[in-house]
């Protein structure tokens, strides 16, 4: 086969492994592998993998990503784009920062509103497209607008209101997945520091206490189904601690699988099918996952 121009593209790696850039540590390789810190270039680039319909896919810190392909096509975008800024009530954030650390630093300046980030590992733009929230908060709480480029290369400026959030949705989520979003601006309001910290060390300490942060894990694997909890049913399946291969559903939280010892995808897999089965079979609810598993469809 003729070398694609992704070869040519510059910072291009291939055939690059994705364990270190996973989470969890389970990853094949991607065909083609970009890392950005600078996303100057990625409406061109956008526009030309469109055109060419070359698969590609952009992710953050992959801490809700479950890479399940021996080798992902196209290229895989990895966003590290690491700019802040901080005005009187907003806050601008590119997509490559970590929620972790926008909490920090917004809660350095006395800016309130984002202390729930301290309690979701990922980056910005993932957390944009899933709308994460973590101990009472949400990405669409506070967000004002979103910058982003579309298929065409475009750059668009999406309201809070176009982006249609509903729970761990979004209108990238559910329409437009090969949107690259660039950055966000968040309303916060002024506060002082000591008092919005301190609330940022309420949901680390609640996180602590509660999830298996020391272990590595994509989170939650299920949504929450109306009115009841995923944890709550696959523990009440008698769930909790079971293990297949490497990975264990976890006996602190039985929503999480972590990987114990060198677990493979197919061993997450094969527990979340477990999940499914098992939730279904006893209370009739069918799990959803919340994790995005690329290369494979999850069964059960
Ligand atoms: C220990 C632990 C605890 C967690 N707790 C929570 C929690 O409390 N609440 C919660 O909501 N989540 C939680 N998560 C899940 C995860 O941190 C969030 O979903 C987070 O928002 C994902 O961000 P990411 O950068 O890791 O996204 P990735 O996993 O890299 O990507 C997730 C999805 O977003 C897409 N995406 C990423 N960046 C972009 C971009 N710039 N443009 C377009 N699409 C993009 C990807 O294609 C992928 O489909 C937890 C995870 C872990 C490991």
């Amino acid at each position: 086969m003729p070398e694609s121009w992704l070869a040519s593209v510059p910072g291009v790696r291939e055939h690059e492994p994705l364990e270190p850039h996973s989470w969890y540590g389970i990853g094949g390789r991607a065909r083609y592998f970009l890392e950005l810190a600078d996303d100057a270039t990625l409406p061109a680039l956008a526009a030309r993998l469109n055109t060419d319909r070359q698969p590609y896919l952009v992710i953050g810190a992959a801490t809700n990503t479950l890479f399940a392909a021996p080798e992902l096509p196209g290229l895989t975008v990895k966003l590290v784009t690491r700019r802040l800024s901080i005005a009187e009530e907003t806050v601008s954030v590119s997509a490559g920062y970590l929620m972790p650390k926008l909490a920090a630093e917004t809660a350095k300046a006395g800016q309130a509103g984002l202390e729930f980030g301290a309690g979701v590992p990922g980056t910005v733009g993932g957390s944009v497209f899933g709308n994460a929230g973590a101990f009472g908060g949400e990405v669409k709480d506070r967000l004002r607008s979103v910058d982003a480029i579309d298929e065409r290369g475009q750059r668009r400026t999406v309201s809070a209101a176009e982006c249609r959030f509903g729970y761990r949705d979004s209108v990238f989520k559910a329409e437009h997945d090969r949107w690259v979003i660039l950055s966000a601006t968040f309303a916060t309001n002024r506060e002082p520091p000591a008092q919005v910290r301190a609330r940022m060390l309420e949901v680390q300490k609640h996180r602590r206490a509660t999830q298996p942060i020391e272990q590595r894990s994509l989170g939650s694997t299920f949504k929450n189904p109306p009115g009841d909890s995923a944890g709550r049913l696959i523990d009440a399946a008698g769930l909790k601690g079971m293990r297949i291969g490497g990975a264990q559903i976890s006996p602190k939280h039985a929503n999480f699988i972590v990987n114990l010892d060198g677990a493979s995808a197919d061993d997450v897999l094969a527990l979340m099918a477990e999940m499914r089965n098992r939730v279904f079979e006893r209370f009739g609810i069918e799990l959803e996952p919340e994790v995005r598993v690329i290369g494979r469809t999850p069964s059960g």
